[in-house]
């Protein structure tokens, strides 16, 4: 058996398919935007320092 490490793609990191060449390393688009929406959440929480003086909406 040989062994070719250049033919060896990998899976689809969301659903473990064989990746597309045009979505690499993604099987579709579908999946680069499930794991794009992932980062983004991932990292978009930037904790906010600043903490509201004013009770907005605060139902008490
Ligand atoms: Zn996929």
């Amino acid at each position: 058996m040989e062994t070719n490490p250049a033919n060896s793609p990998r899976p689809c990191p969301i659903c473990g398919k064989l990746p597309t060449p045009q979505n690499r390393p993604f099987c579709s688009t579908r999946c680069a935007g499930i794991d794009l929406g992932r980062w983004l959440k991932g990292n978009y929480r930037i904790p906010t320092e600043e903490a509201p003086d004013e009770g907005d909406g605060d139902e008490s």
